[in-house]
């Protein structure tokens, strides 16, 4: 068994050691709203960030423990911190096994409202846990980790062999895959972008639709793989206008002929865009005209609304889902798209939250995507609040000043029906941690 320790670990130098013997993930740099974070909790691997200056040659060949509920590293663990920590494992080992008695009931609440819940994946390797967590779906599809994880760019027949594993895992429920979003911590090591700000530079739709030929490919395996299923829904990120919605439509209908004329078995999905950039806030009416259905993606929208970088650490203990501004801006996407009568999910890290998982609920969102290991706690907490309630603690969350007492409201809720455990050893609802 081993801890991985590191500068800043990549999600290529996570996927590189063999997951039966990876039980650990320590940065020094590095923070918890990475991809190498969400990878890790996807893989339910406690993962600890930025824990500051370590000489890597005092760690080698020691024992460590990886606390990642509280961001802790112990080096040479005493006996009594062995015995808590055995502790917690047993307590967290029984509650997952209750938990499974829930597998294949459906997250509804207990005044009727159903909420599909998905998985978030991005190797073929989440795709086991997915399914036996019960997920109705994939919600999110991240096919940048397949790009990530290679020496160059996968041409389009091994892509649509990829993209039909996934969808014939899943068939006939519905998968959602995103067309690639690379750029951010997201580089590809063959395809160098050198940039002082990436985060808001050449990232998503913006680098697909400057190179059609990356794009056309990756919509043609897409289109290819969907022919045998037809359960693809096609997603876009970083979208922050209709130009560039039209332009992907477009590519997506060139694709499309293409592959007919050639004869080749092709299907065309429904196509979303996520809503990440905070302009889509303002143009979901203009952008429902193009599309069939929304995703938000809390991750960036919440490093866009509150001018946080997700990837910094120094600022990390300021980004917070439940700010209330994040809560009001979801609020008012869900509000806009229910009038318009398009589907609206989240997909971002937030939607596995038990606690934020009952403020979206109030928000009358119907679909939820998280990282698989953490599916049967936010079914738990669905199953256990009336929407009337969802709703009530909702309208005291939006009226709040400040995420603390968001924090507090919920923590509240959840200590009062005796459900605290569900929030962890820590949870994620301190969001400091990256332990699922
Ligand atoms: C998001 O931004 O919330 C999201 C789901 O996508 P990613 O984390 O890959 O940017
Ligand atoms: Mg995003």
């Amino acid at each position: 068994q081993c801890v991985l320790v590191g500068e800043e670990i990549s999600v290529a130098r996570i996927a590189d050691v063999p997951i039966e013997k990876l039980v650990g993930i320590v940065c020094t740099r590095g923070s918890p709203f990475s991809h190498a974070a969400i990878l890790s909790r996807t893989l339910r691997i406690p993962a600890v960030m930025d824990v500051g200056n370590v000489l890597f040659a005092e760690l080698e060949g020691h024992r460590l423990l990886v606390d990642g509920y509280q961001g802790r590293v112990f080096i040479e663990p005493s006996p009594a911190v062995l015995e808590e920590f055995e502790q917690l494992i047993k307590h967290e080992t029984d509650l997952a096994r209750e938990l499974e008695g829930l597998r294949d009931l459906p997250a509804q609440t207990p005044d009727g409202a159903l909420i599909s819940l998905q998985a978030n994946a991005g190797l073929l390797s989440d795709l086991g846990s997915a399914l036996s967590a019960g997920a109705e779906g994939v919600g999110l599809y991240r096919t940048e980790f397949t790009f990530m994880i290679r020496d160059a760019f996968p041409d389009e027949d091994a892509q649509t062999e990829v993209y039909g594993k996934v969808l014939a895992a899943f068939a006939p429920r519905p998968v959602t895959m995103r067309t690639l979003d690379v750029g951010g911590d997201k580089a590809l090591p063959y395809f160098p972008v050198a940039e002082d700000n990436t985060l808001l530079g050449w990232r998503g739709i913006r680098l697909t639709l400057d190179n059609p030929g990356i794009f056309l490919t990756q919509l043609r395996a897409m289109l290819r793989a969907n022919a045998k299923h037809g359960n693809l829904q096609l997603l876009l990120p970083m979208i922050s206008s209709c130009k560039e919605v039209d332009d992907a439509r477009e590519l997506m209908q060139r694709a499309y002929s293409e592959l007919v004329q050639g004869r080749q078995a092709a299907r065309q999905p429904s196509l979303g865009v996520m809503v990440e950039v905070p302009s889509t806030l303002y143009q979901i009416a203009d952008l429902a005209k193009r599309v069939d259905f929304f995703s938000v993606g809390t991750n960036d929208l919440t490093q866009y609304l509150l001018a946080i970088d997700r990837t910094n650490a120094r600022v990390a203990r300021h980004y917070d889902s439940l700010h209330p501004a994040v809560l009001r801006a979801i609020n008012h996407a869900a509000g806009q798209a229910r009038d318009l009568h398009k589907p609206l999910s989240v997909c971002g890290e937030m939607a596995g939250d038990p606690a934020s998982a009952i403020l979206l609920m109030g928000m009358g969102i119907d679909a939820l995507s998280m990282a698989s290991p953490s599916l049967p706690r936010v079914k738990r907490a669905l199953r256990a609040f009336t929407r009337g309630f969802a709703q009530e603690l909702l309208a005291a969350a939006l009226s709040v000043e400040d995420a603390a007492e968001v924090h507090r409201l919920l923590e509240g809720a959840f200590e009062q029906r005796g459900l605290g455990s569900l929030l962890g050893g820590g949870g994620d609802l301190g969001q400091r941690q990256t332990h699922p």
